[in-house]
């Protein structure tokens, strides 16, 4: 946009539509306005929920509208938030829907429409690239995608410090460890992070944020905050004591695994307990061997209640919903079977499946159990192997409440 003569001049065609996809909180939003800071240009913003209406028709004049505007003010960046509200794949004709696919084709007839030496370029965000009619992405449209990812390390390290300016921080905070521990966390998900510690640190009484109000306000966002007051039976403390100590003890003797950072029988949000992990540096591929060994860690809760309790219970739930996601994701995504072979199983409709024949089907289903039997089978036989250790995990817990990492790894010297 500063310099179009320079690619006109080559032959190149300046491309009309950029597509922005990531999760929400990425800030897709920031970088669209980051471009046109950049460029120098005005910044045209509409959200895609905007242009839906109650009334026929409304929501192809507004697409008209805002090209009107554009073509007035080029050149120019035109930003299209949620662009999956009026780009989803058009379907039948009838009532909301046509009222969408009228909205789109208006889309699709103004972006075709102008010409490249306007030099408008239309950006658009979405989470959801999936839902996106495919005639939005031809050649001349949104031909270019850009991920935007969850930031990195570094990436986290920089918007902790940004959004840390306006706020009142102790001597002792370490962004670079609070980085450390928030892989994963968007922009947004960081800033609130921040915000949470404020408030956690005026409702203490210090003088300013410490670094132990940001470990919590992580804690609040991703476990809950801590209820002390909650009415716990001794019988259901135990449980979640050998509960915890399970996965903690199973992912010690797992190499690929994380280590421990803190075990708690305080209850969290919904959890009687939990188990934290240290999170490495994030990392692009998973190896087979690391998702297999995260499934025993996850099945380490209930080896442990059947083992020492000889009863299970429900609190396992959200590790066996985990862990079988991780097994189907393994059979159908990842091609990481060996009955299935090499072969990717992923459909848009449930009934595409079929394509690949009941066997195949049936196999999925088949493997999936397996997975999750061998990886239980492990996580008994490594509890039964190291029942000593279990047992003083969990009861340093029932006397504790709570094991640091430090704590934690002494049982194993
Ligand atoms: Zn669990």
């Amino acid at each position: 946009m500063k310099k179009p003569d320079e690619y006109i001049k080559m032959g190149a065609k300046i491309p009309k539509g950029i597509l922005l996809y990531g999760k929400p909180g990425t800030g897709k939003t920031l970088i669209a306005k980051a471009i046109a800071g950049e460029a120098g240009v005005p910044f045209i913003s509409m959200s895609g929920s905007e242009f839906i209406e109650m009334f026929a028709g409304l929501g192809a004049s507004r697409v008209r509208k805002l090209f009107e505007k554009a073509k007035k003010m080029a050149p120019c960046i035109v930003f299209i938030d949620e662009i999956d509200a009026i780009g989803s794949r058009r379907t039948s004709n009838s009532g909301a829907e046509s009222e969408n696919n009228q909205t789109l084709n208006q889309l699709l007839v103004e972006m075709d429409g102008f010409e490249t030496s306007e030099t408008i370029i239309v950006l658009a965000a979405t989470n959801r690239p999936e839902m996106l009619d495919k005639a939005l992405l031809r050649p001349g449209r949104f031909d270019r995608q850009i991920t935007i990812p969850a930031p990195d390390l570094n990436g986290r390290v920089e918007i902790l410090k940004l959004h840390s300016k306006d706020k009142k921080l102790a001597e002792d905070v370490n962004l670079k460890e609070i980085a450390g521990d928030t892989a994963g966390f968007t922009g947004a998900e960081l800033s609130n992070v921040l915000n949470e510690a404020a408030i956690l640190a005026t409702k203490e009484r210090h003088d300013a944020i410490q670094n132990i109000d940001i470990e919590n306000a992580v804690r609040k966002i991703t476990v809950g905050l801590e209820k002390h007051n909650r009415v716990v039976s001794d019988k259901d403390k135990k449980l979640t004591a050998y509960h915890e100590a399970g996965h903690a003890v199973v992912s010690r003797y797992l190499s690929t695994q994380n280590d421990v950072k803190e075990v708690s029988i305080i209850p969290r949000g919904l959890a009687g307990g939990y188990t934290m992990y240290r999170t490495n540096e994030d990392k692009f591929y998973v190896s087979r061997t690391e998702l297999l060994e995260k499934m025993v860690a996850l099945m380490g809760g209930r080896a442990a209640e059947k083992l020492v309790l000889n009863e299970i219970s429900t609190g396992a739930s959200n590790d066996l919903e985990v862990a079988t996601g991780i097994a189907r994701d393994m059979l159908t995504i990842y091609g990481m079977s060996d009955s299935l072979g090499p072969v990717s199983l992923k459909v848009d409709e449930a009934y595409e499946l079929q394509l690949f024949g009941e066997e195949v089907v049936n196999e999925v289903g088949n493997q999936i159990r397996l997975l999750i039997e061998n990886a239980y089978v492990t996580a008994q036989k490594l509890l039964s192997e190291h029942r000593d250790i279990l047992d003083n995990v969990a009861n340093t817990l029932l006397e504790k409440e709570k094991i640091t990492s430090e704590e934690f790894e002494k049982f194993f010297n």
